[in-house]
């Protein structure tokens, strides 16, 4: 099993380490070919106008959009709204390839980064310790797609659809393997 990070921008370095402490082969991802032999992909946070664009000159938008139709794929915070099927924003290059519409600045500016415990789906007590920094949410999500967690407010931060998982915070910036060890469970399946 290999994992790739989209290390064009962002905090790639971090989801390698995560992945490696779960014994899974991670590699830094950022050239068409370097798809090729990946089993999964997690696109990492950052700056999602910046991975668009680095993305787009790189000729890595067909090829990415090819990769998240057939195998794993994992965006957290700016690598959700790439992920995204619509983000309410024409000119910004997005893959497309998940059914949710996704709010770039659900924060707003003031408040527009803080941690909270939040329960997910799936992976059990305790809750985890999730870190938002100008962090979207999701806004809608069509049938099929899983709700995996939400704020107190009711907002979608985490959703599943099949083999894409988006999560709106950085599960990379904690010691808390849940989530890594989920996509590797998920990438584990598409093998068998
Ligand atoms: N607000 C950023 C964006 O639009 C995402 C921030 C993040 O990834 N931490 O891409």
């Amino acid at each position: 099993m290999k994992i790739g990070v989209l290390a064009l921008q962002g905090a790639f370095i971090e989801h390698v380490k995560m992945l490696r402490q779960l014994d899974a082969a991670a590699v830094q991802a950022r050239l068409p070919h370097q798809l090729e032999d990946l089993d999964g992909l997690i696109i990492p946070g950052g700056e999602s106008t910046t991975i668009g664009k680095l993305a787009t000159e790189y000729g890595l938008m067909g090829p990415l959009r090819a990769f998240a139709r057939a195998k794993p794929t994992w965006g957290t915070c700016a690598g959700m709204i790439f992920l995204a099927k619509n983000i309410g924003i024409e000119e910004q290059p997005i893959l497309g390839a998940m059914d949710i519409a996704v709010d770039r600045n659900a924060f707003g500016r003031q408040i527009d980064s803080f941690e909270t415990e939040l329960a997910i789906a799936g992976l059990g007590a305790p809750p985890f310790h999730a870190v938002f920094i100008r962090a979207p949410v999701v806004t809608a999500a069509a049938d099929g797609v899983e709700v995996l967690a939400r704020l107190d407010d009711g907002r979608i931060v985490a959703a599943r659809q099949g083999h894409l998982l988006a999560t709106a915070f950085h599960p990379e910036l904690t010691d808390d393997l849940r989530l890594h060890r989920l996509f590797c469970d998920i990438v584990k399946e598409t093998l068998v």
